[in-house]
């Protein structure tokens, strides 16, 4: 075996606990890198979710020492597979920290529902995952291989290079290692109060402007910003956009000024998962050669999950999101009363803000027979959609990369964007040159506004109308893009190797 020795760790991973895109990423780029030649090991926390997981997890016999402010924590690991993979992933146990999350929500990780149904983070989130992050590195010698680069996600494993560098690097094993640091929103940055800092043992001295410090605050993106090796998004577009007032979250300048550092890969999606021509979830699989007959029978059935009449010529709308400021649900709400108008029924399935749970009911209940609404988490209905829709709405204010336009180019279900992040770098807009050129694959708008919104709906239910040839072009040149793990896991073995040559 030739190729890099990875150690990946992340706060959750697809098939033990999920709250977003980066479970998805967890689970299949180690898997495509271990396709790939690459030795790669996953390390998670052991939350009550991985263990009602239903995945055969095993003890192993590592109980690791790790240090906690002036304590120092025994804690256990646990062993499993990633699904379909000889990937080994580890889990940390804690239970104070980890065996927490609530039934009602589900995926728990990071946030509690607090009375009168409003979610907060719960308030030891720093020491969870500064525990976390010194776990890893205690794991790094109990590893079947030696890793060269440790792989962190987020800010949840943002001190991991902190860590190596302040505490860990004069350590045998560890004066070698690389970090690589993958952010998947730069929303989400870890910021606490000064007083969490005892909890890493770091030295006072560190907690200063270029360091650990961010405005009189403890932020740990901004700290694995600053120390590790390299730094990566989920797209080309969203890495250069992190560099601006408009993207940045306050991080801009300092991103800017690592630069040399800091580039854009986009992620893949998992066709095992999500490929028509063989999706369990469905009403009829098809392929792009079949997608002509076989896609209404999945809109049918969409109509008939979601209590709506079933008609085939009415355009359906699809929308999956968690629902959040991010994902530009109050676009959809504003332009869907002109949607309607335009003929179309809407299907929208999320979980988020009670303020747009709250609309979309409301929208609901105006107009039952056109509009339908599933409040929760549902990955089988997730796929109905992407299946059963005619377009797929993606209006994001910003978006690091975004799985389900990968997935609705794959399901002939053509995606409206907005062009932002890797919302840009995956779908071809239909202009008229890009269609003639046979080369467009959905339909994109730049303004953040329901108008814009609204006419580009429009236009591309004008080609569905009136240019029905061309929409099913459209539709085919979709299905047959390459957005594969592979793709991706190779530009990430590619940036592995240039890291492991910096090595002195
Ligand atoms: P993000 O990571 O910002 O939530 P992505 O588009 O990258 O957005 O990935 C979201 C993932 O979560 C996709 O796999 C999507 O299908 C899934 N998802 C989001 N909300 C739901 C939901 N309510 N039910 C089922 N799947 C969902």
């Amino acid at each position: 075996m030739t190729g890099p020795r990875v150690l990946f760790a992340t706060p959750e991973v697809a098939g033990f606990a999920k709250t977003g895109g980066l479970a998805d990423v967890s689970a299949s780029l180690p898997r495509a890198l271990a396709q790939l030649g690459a030795a790669v090991a996953v390390v998670m926390p052991y939350y009550n979710a991985v263990r009602r997981s239903g995945q055969p997890i095993e003890r192993t016999p590592f109980v690791l020492p790790v240090p906690l402010g002036d304590r120092v924590l025994a804690c256990r690991v646990y062993r499993s597979l990633l699904p379909r993979s000889s990937v080994p992933i580890y889990f940390i146990e804690h239970s104070p920290f980890f065996e927490r999350d609530d039934p009602r929500l589900g995926r728990g990780l990071y946030q509690q529902v607090m009375l009168g149904g409003y979610r907060a983070d719960y308030p030891d989130n720093a020491e969870r995952f500064i525990f976390f992050s010194r776990a890893v590195l205690e794991l790094v010698p109990h590893l079947d291989f030696r890793p060269e680069v440790i792989h962190v996600n987020d800010w949840q494993t943002a001190l991991v290079p902190v860590f190596l560098a302040e505490a860990y690097r004069s350590r045998p094993g560890y004066n070698h290692l690389r970090t690589l640091l993958t952010i998947h929103n730069l929303a989400y940055q870890g910021i606490f109060g000064r007083d969490v800092l005892p909890l890493t043992g770091l030295p006072g001295w560190l907690f200063n402007p270029t360091q650990l410090e961010y405005h009189g605050f403890f932020n740990f993106l901004k700290a694995g910003i600053i120390y590790a090796d390299a730094i990566n998004t989920v797209s080309p577009t969203y890495a250069r956009e992190i560099q601006t007032p408009e993207y940045g979250y306050g991080l801009e300048g300092l991103l800017a000024s690592v630069q040399h550092k800091l580039t854009g890969i986009v992620n893949g999606c998992d066709y095992e998962q999500w490929d028509p021509a063989h999706d369990p979830h469905i009403a009829a699989t098809y392929t792009p050669d079949t997608v002509v007959e076989r896609k209404p029978l999945c809109k049918a059935d969409l109509q008939r999950r979601f209590d709506l009449p079933v008609m085939a010529d009415t355009p359906v709308l699809g929308m999956i999101a968690r629902l959040v400021h991010q994902k530009g649900i109050d676009l959809v709400l504003s332009a869907a009363p002109g949607f309607l108008d335009l003929g179309c029924q809407i299907v929208f399935l999320g979980e988020g803000d009670r303020e747009y749970h709250d609309q979309l009911q409301a929208f609901r209940s105006r107009h039952p027979n056109r509009v339908g609404l599933y409040l929760g988490f549902h990955e089988g209905l997730a796929h109905v959609i992407e299946a059963g829709a005619d377009l797929f709405l993606m209006p994001s204010r910003y978006e690091p990369c975004g799985l389900n336009q990968l997935y609705s180019l794959k399901y002939g279900t053509p995606p409206v964007v907005r062009v932002t992040g890797g919302l840009a770098d995956t779908v071809v807009n239909a202009t008229e040159e890009n269609i003639a050129a046979g080369t467009a694959t959905g339909f994109a708008f730049h303004d953040y506004t329901a108008s814009a919104l609204y006419e580009t709906v429009r236009w591309a239910l004008t080609l569905y109308h009136h240019r029905p040839h061309h929409f099913r072009q459209i539709m085919q040149t979709a299905m047959r893009q390459d957005w594969s793990w592979n793709r991706s896991a190779r530009e990430y073995v590619a940036l592995y190797d240039r890291l492991c040559q910096t090595v002195a």
